[in-house]
């Protein structure tokens, strides 16, 4: 019977899920899929192995579905099309593990209780987060689940790269630059030396361009900075986030425009970046394909704010040998990649255009000072990868 490990990334409204068959140490996917607009107009959808619908369910528009339910549904579904099959354990993604949890864990209600104390510090994702595994040890009270934390990655830096210049009666709190992303991070850098080993070696900035958005400066494959910070809503312009930003502006909202507390926090993580520039969409295709002017205003501020940001983590790093591009833009934008390697060009950069239509992995001439390249990330194996390690007593003892 193969074993199988479920991999849950819950937030506010979905929940999206992946299954890897376990062969030895390899790990398969072999389902994936989400369960979308809960609380709305909930939707599940699940794709098999080769990537073709094998399983969509709609609730209709206007109903709820609490996430015990939606998961409920993605057992029933996981049990419909598991024959053979027996799940070992569940992966969990969790925005934040705080100063305790540099490294994935297994859970229990002590770790629980700890990251629940994490709530402050992430309050848009934590709770959303851990429920689904309170959800899943009450239905299988002794099946293993892990915790992957998106801060951990991010445990290497130097306390001089995580500090805010803020006295201690703040920053006892736990009020530093922590840096998220950390998964995706943590996959490039276990992809790079088979891809650019070179890279993998030096000091390198990756650029994930999703939905959110980040840089993270590696030296030798660790982290020594990143351009979030206390929380995901710092450092480089995204969808609809705002990126760096004067806290002045904070207070003037608040005393001059007479906002509170949540009408910002909307303004800054849900209101601004491409969307609040353009008026048009977060969404950077639709920008892309726009003839409006503040569409191209918004896409120029977006590179304007990658070249800054990288000269900011090349300082980190003292210099710089190599730029990676990954998630949605990233992986997908070869326009977005040209102008963020055209503003970076007096870094030494030179693209091969062919090699960046045709989407890499090296997208830099040969005699390009500074190598780019392309490198799609994988969260969810990584989150795999970290409860197959995390199990695997378990799991030997539970075959035996
Ligand atoms: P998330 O951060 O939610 O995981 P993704 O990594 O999927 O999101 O990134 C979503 C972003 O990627 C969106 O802005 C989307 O427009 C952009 N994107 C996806 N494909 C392309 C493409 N071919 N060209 C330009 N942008 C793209």
């Amino acid at each position: 019977m193969a074993d199988v490990i479920l991999v849950l990334n819950a937030g506010s409204s979905s929940i999206k899920f992946s299954a890897f068959d376990v062969e030895g140490d390899a790990l398969e996917l072999v389902t994936h899929g989400q369960v979308e607009a809960l609380f709305s107009a909930p939707h599940f959808v699940a794709y098999d192995r080769r990537g073709e619908k094998s399983a969509e369910h709609s609730w209709g528009e206007g109903a709820k579905l609490q996430h015990a339910e939606a998961i409920a549904h993605l057992g029933a579904y996981l049990r419909g099309h598991g024959a053979g099959h027996r799940l070992v354990g569940v992966g969990h993604r969790v925005v934040h593990g705080g100063a305790r949890f540099t490294k994935p864990v297994l859970t229990s209600p002590e770790v629980l209780d700890e990251l629940d104390k994490l709530t402050p510090l992430a309050p848009l994702h934590q709770p959303h987060n851990l429920r689904p595994i309170r959800i899943v040890a009450e239905r299988n009270p002794g099946l293993p689940q892990v915790a992957c934390f998106d801060t951990a990655f991010h445990s290497t830096q130097a306390p001089l790269a995580q500090a805010f210049a803020l006295p201690e009666s703040i920053t006892k709190n736990g009020v530093r630059r922590y840096g998220f992303h950390g998964l995706s991070y943590e996959y490039i850098a276990s992809a790079l030396p088979d891809v650019a080993p070179d890279a993998a070696r030096g000091r390198t900035v990756v650029a994930h361009l999703g939905n959110g958005a980040s840089l993270c400066a590696m030296h030798a494959g660790k982290s020594v900075a990143s351009t979030m910070g206390f929380t995901a809503v710092d450092g480089l312009m995204m969808g609809t986030r705002c990126g760096n930003l004067d806290p002045g502006v904070v207070l003037y909202m608040l005393d001059e425009l007479g906002m509170n507390a949540r009408e910002i926090e909307d303004m800054l993580y849900r209101q601004s970046g491409l969307l609040g520039v353009s008026g048009v969409s977060g969404d950077m295709r639709a920008l892309l394909a726009s003839s409006d002017e503040r569409a191209r205003f918004a896409i120029d501020l977006y590179v304007h704010r990658i070249g800054r940001e990288l000269g900011s983590m090349s300082a980190a790093l003292h210099g710089l040998d190599a730029i990676v591009f990954t998630a949605g833009i990233g992986e997908h934008s070869k326009e977005i990649r040209q102008r963020v390697c055209e503003e970076a060009a007096w870094w030494g950069i030179e693209l091969d255009t062919e090699a960046n239509a045709s989407g890499g992995p090296r997208i830099s001439t040969a005699s390009s000072k500074v190598s780019a390249w392309v490198i799609p990330t994988n969260e969810e194996l990584m989150i795999a990868r970290h409860t197959l390690a995390l199990i695997d007593d378990k799991r030997e003892g539970a075959s035996a």
